[in-house]
């Protein structure tokens, strides 16, 4: 392992599609978001190269599991269990679970009401986690989806009642028309973090942590969030 990130290239795995922390630009197809322009600022700053790879968020943590990338950044929420294979850089983000219906369906206005229904959440996500723990309780279904883009679809057209997912990224899409709405309180804790395998790339994450800082201290962090959430946040 290198002593310090300077001057080395790492491989960096994400999403697919988790707007607004990683999305394609519809006009020039880059893949931008949040967590794009926080992980290519702070590299730049640090003096290392980033590889970025959209794989997927489930693939994502199985490619810095098994080596084949250095570190992942896709709206990762740092989470116990999580830490047990990884580590987390400082937390940038403050997120949650929150689940969303079609904007034209009345009748899903809680939990109570997913008797019976099936729901969807991301493979592998935090959302998953918490539609399981409430699965049996509510007496509804979970499915589990590998993309975003599937996850929605599934519920406007009504294969599912409702998904599970980060509220600022339903927050994000329902904004952006996506046609849903949001029914629940959200479910509170899940911070974003910058991960890399347990044990391994520790000159990575410390160089993260070391950029993560300075753009907050000079204001660049504030300027990337405003960029993509302007006054909604
Ligand atoms: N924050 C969620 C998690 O870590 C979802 C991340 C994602 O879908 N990219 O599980």
């Amino acid at each position: 392992m290198p002593a310090q990130a300077e001057g080395e290239t790492y491989v960096i795995a994400t999403d697919t599609t988790f707007a607004p922390f990683e999305f394609r630009d519809p006009s020039t197809g880059d893949l931008v978001g949040i967590d794009m322009d926080l992980m290519n600022t702070i590299a730049e700053r640090e003096g290392f190269s980033v590889d970025i790879r959209s794989l997927g968020f489930q693939a994502a943590l199985s490619a810095v599991q098994s080596g084949q990338a250095d570190g992942v950044i896709a709206g990762m929420s740092i989470t116990d269990e999580r830490k047990e294979i990884f580590d987390f850089s400082e937390p940038y983000f403050e997120s949650g679970v929150q689940m969303a219906v079609a904007a034209n369906d009345d009748s899903i206005e809680g939990y109570a009401d997913l008797a019976g229904e099936t729901v969807v959440a991301k493979s592998g996500s935090e959302g998953l986690a918490e539609a399981e723990k409430l699965a049996e309780e509510y007496g509804f279904t979970v499915k589990a989806l590998d993309q975003s883009a599937t996850m929605y679809e599934s519920v406007k057209n009504q294969s599912a009642v409702a998904v599970f997912d980060d509220y600022p990224v339903l927050a994000y899409g329902i904004d952006q028309g996506n046609g849903l709405k949001v029914v629940t309180e959200k479910i509170p804790g899940g911070e974003y973090g910058f991960a890399v395998a347990k044990g391994e790339n520790s000159e990575l994450l410390a160089a993260f942590n070391d950029g993560l800082a300075k753009l907050q201290a000079d204001g660049t962090y504030d300027e990337i969030l405003d960029t993509y959430l302007g006054d909604s946040e």
